[in-house]
């Protein structure tokens, strides 16, 4: 037995593996403010190729190009239409009121999938009283929907709508290509649809840091100095931008491998009586219900005796993220220690 911890809370705890520090050491460096860094703008180019759109723009995180791709679209006092369980409402520390001066609209769904129907519903007419409505924004997969993925025919939809209503059309990629690889799906079918997309490289990709921003070359000439005014303009960031063009490289089509360890986790979780619920695996998240007289800290605390990291989601919700820094015998010992938990 080994005693590794298995850390389950979320890909974004991956370490860089020995090729992706290669290449971080090895990259040719300059000054990204100048647009000299020639790692950065390899990564750049690779992603414009990649998703068949115009620009892209190098940040330091996730939250960084969702606030940025909101702020290209909206003015103040203008309205955002998202999902009620969406990162960019929860989780951006209320970027979207600080930075853009906007207000949410949120749709109720069934695990972050709304439909084209909804948004036409939140729509506010033209009148002096309401907000003006001036963009939707979708997260593939939905991390708080136990990492779901949409259907591609709906988001076409939703295009029409926002094309029809003038309206743009902002992703929250963060685990984009989890989406494309469960779905068999291409980044240019994405490229096509949205205004801007925003991708992690710090999440299942195993970069240590960074995110893109995708759009129009109008679009991220505007966002380059969104980014100054919020701080984001790196220096010789190449060092960085090189472990996402590994990442982007060679670490996608490997995604498959922890659907996989999800789908073999979610098997023995439908059996234990201290579980409620599940959500079916789709990609890298499982999210569960325990049972209702149980205490969310005692489960976590048994796990975390067995060198198993896990975080809450919500009241009664725990959550699991696979990722490339587990392997497939932490996964067989993971499911020995919960088949062994009785409560
Ligand atoms: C992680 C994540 C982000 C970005 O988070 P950062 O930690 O700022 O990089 C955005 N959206 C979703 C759905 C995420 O899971």
């Amino acid at each position: 037995m080994t005693n590794k911890i298995i850390d389950l809370r979320s890909d974004t705890v991956t370490k860089p593996s020995t090729e992706m520090l290669d290449k971080m050491f090895h990259a040719p460096l300059g000054d990204d403010v100048f647009g000299e860094d020639p790692s950065v703008n390899a990564l750049q180019d690779f992603a414009v190729e990649m998703f068949g759109m115009e620009a892209a723009l190098f940040c330091s995180s996730g939250t960084q190009t969702n606030q940025i791709g909101i702020k290209l679209h909206t003015q103040p006092a203008d309205e955002v239409i998202c999902d009620a369980l969406s990162h960019v409402y929860l989780y951006e520390g209320g970027g979207i009121a600080a930075n853009s001066g906007a207000s949410v609209r949120l749709i109720q769904s069934e695990r972050g999938l709304f439909t084209a129907e909804q948004v036409l519903q939140n729509i506010n007419d033209d009148n002096v009283h309401f907000p003006h409505s001036s963009l939707v924004c979708i997260e593939n997969t939905v991390n708080k929907g136990g990492g779901a993925c949409w259907d591609y025919s709906e988001l076409k939809a939703i295009k029409a709508v926002c094309t029809k209503n003038n309206l743009a059309f902002h992703l929250d990629g963060a685990r984009l290509f989890n989406a494309l690889v469960a779905k068999g799906e291409s980044a240019k079918a994405y490229g096509e649809l949205f205004d801007t997309i925003s991708i992690c490289l710090s999440k299942g990709l195993g970069a240590p840091v960074g995110s893109l921003l995708l759009g129009t070359k109008d679009h991220i000439y505007k966002a380059k100095r969104i980014r100054k005014a919020m701080g984001g303009g790196m220096r010789q960031a190449g060092i960085i931008a090189a472990a996402g063009l590994y990442a982007l490289q060679n670490n996608i089509e490997r995604l498959a491998e922890d659907h996989q360890k999800a789908k073999q986790v979610e098997q023995v979780l439908r059996n234990l009586s201290w579980v409620e619920s599940i959500q079916p695996a789709e990609t890298n998240i499982l999210i569960l219900k325990i049972r209702a007289h149980l205490e969310m800290s005692v489960l976590l605390n048994h796990l975390a005796a067995e060198g198993i990291k896990a975080i809450s989601m919500g009241k009664h919700l725990m959550r699991f993220v696979f990722h490339l820094d587990q392997s497939m015998e932490d996964i067989v010992k993971l499911c020995e220690v919960l088949e062994g938990m009785k409560f």
